[in-house]
């Protein structure tokens, strides 16, 4: 099954759910254009590489297209066109005027050297600029992209359309256009709506230990926002494999580790524990045996399909916060709930990222930039507002977070179509 056939299952559970007026349906299972390119590339021992690349225009009723570039070796159109119909869905859950799109360049970055990336980055905008601008559809960071990425995007945009335009993209840095708080934003925004989570169910952080499959730009930083409100990390995982402790991890210590030793399954040894007891003792893991470790919150921020209906029996948590997009298969997903475990949804959970996108285009637009107070503050009142208008779906339609959160938006991207009498 392909990445995009989980969004048209979920898409079509949350419709007949909600009784969705079929052709809207059928609007929100297409994407309105898919653009495919070859990019070629210089290499620095002179030889000439092509790296197919993708951007898919999911949806724009709601506002510009809107969404990261992944650069990945394992990259699709599939998996492409699945991310974009997901930020369609995003968007309208925290609602925000923004519309759906993905890009991918199917590459492994780690193999480039740094003027090749910049120079694949900067052709695959020359090939793409007639389709993106700060109105029509504006590109972020997303799986290997980062903000460095990002102001190289701007920068040949801008030498393009012969005018300084850094609302083309977000997630630059800061002193290139970006908004403060937009690195710690995915993470932040699931950390907002999992306390809500809690307090709704009567629970103390204290009590709660976590495990962060993905222990990197979101699960790193979301593990540091959770140890600072009470939570206790007891595990952590990156690409290359993992560790479990018996007590709680300082977060900080373990990222730095991390960057001395290449991964976190490295450092074991190495990690102080945050409180002083006496037997603490740290195992290594691979990222599967990690999924399935004694604890209340599992916190997914690596990539899709990490539970299916082989692993998903044996979850042990009680709570999945869903920081990557689709790290849950639909069967999975089904055993999860038979089984009670509550899973925050992607939609829902990641959608903090995209939101101080919003903030950074808005910042961009009128040149006056906010201040990280103000970010944060803002952020929250969207995250809570998202969280509480989901969990009033949820209860309505005695439905899963995740039906419910599905519902919220295909509610608004009806209603805002209607009115727009587009078809
Ligand atoms: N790549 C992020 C996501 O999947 C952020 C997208 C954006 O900021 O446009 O939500």
């Amino acid at each position: 099954m392909s990445l995009f056939e989980n969004t048209l299952k979920q898409i079509r559970k949350a419709s007949s759910i909600m009784d969705l007026d079929e052709d809207i349906e059928r609007i929100m299972s297409v994407p309105q254009r898919k653009i495919e390119m070859q990019v070629p590339v210089k290499m620095d021992d002179g030889s000439l590489k092509i790296f197919p690349a993708f951007r898919v225009q999911h949806n724009n009723y709601m506002g510009p297209y809107k969404g990261g570039i992944r650069y990945h070796q394992q990259v699709d159109a599939e998996e492409v066109l699945a991310l974009s119909a997901w930020m369609t869905i995003k968007c309208a859950v925290v609602n925000i005027p923004l519309g759906g799109g993905k890009g991918g360049i199917i590459v492994n970055p780690k193999e480039l050297s740094e003027g090749e990336k910049e120079r694949l980055t900067r052709r695959y905008v020359q090939l793409l600029a007639p389709a993106i601008g700060p109105d029509r559809d504006v590109p972020a960071p997303d799986v290997n992209t980062n903000a460095k990425i990002m102001s190289w995007i701007a920068d040949e945009y801008s030498k393009i359309v012969g005018k300084d335009s850094p609302g083309v993209v977000t997630g630059k840095p800061v002193g290139q256009g970006g908004s403060e708080g937009r690195g710690e934003a995915t993470a932040q925004g699931g950390v907002y709506v999992l306390n809500e989570y809690i307090k709704h169910e009567g629970l103390d952080p204290k009590n709660l230990k976590v495990v962060v499959q993905g222990f990197g730009n979101a699960g790193g930083i979301a593990a540091k926002l959770l140890v600072e409100d009470g939570y206790q990390l007891i595990g952590a995982s990156d690409s290359q494999g993992g560790i479990v402790c018996s007590h709680s991890i300082d977060p900080n210590e373990l990222m730095q580790c991390k960057v001395e030793k290449n991964s976190v399954k490295n450092c074991g040894l190495h990690v102080t524990q945050l409180h002083d007891v006496e037997g603490v003792d740290c195992k290594e893991v691979s990222n599967e045996e990690l999924l399935e470790e004694e604890c209340d919150v599992l916190v997914l921020a690596a990539l899709e399909n990490q539970i299916t209906k082989e692993n998903a029996p044996r979850i042990k948590a009680k709570i999945i916060l869903e920081l990557a997009n689709g790290p849950v298969h639909p069967e999975g997903d089904e055993i999860l709930n038979e089984n009670g475990v509550v899973a925050i949804p992607d939609i829902l959970a990641n959608a903090g990222g995209v939101t101080v996108s919003y903030f950074e285009m808005l910042q961009n637009a009128d040149g006056n930039y906010w201040s990280e107070e103000r970010v944060k503050g803002e952020l929250q009142d969207i995250m809570v507002k998202a969280w509480k208008d989901v969990k009033c779906n949820a209860e309505k339609h005695q439905s899963t977070l995740r039906e419910a959160a599905f519902i919220t938006a295909l509610s608004r991207l009806e209603a805002k179509i209607r009115e727009r009498g587009s078809f």
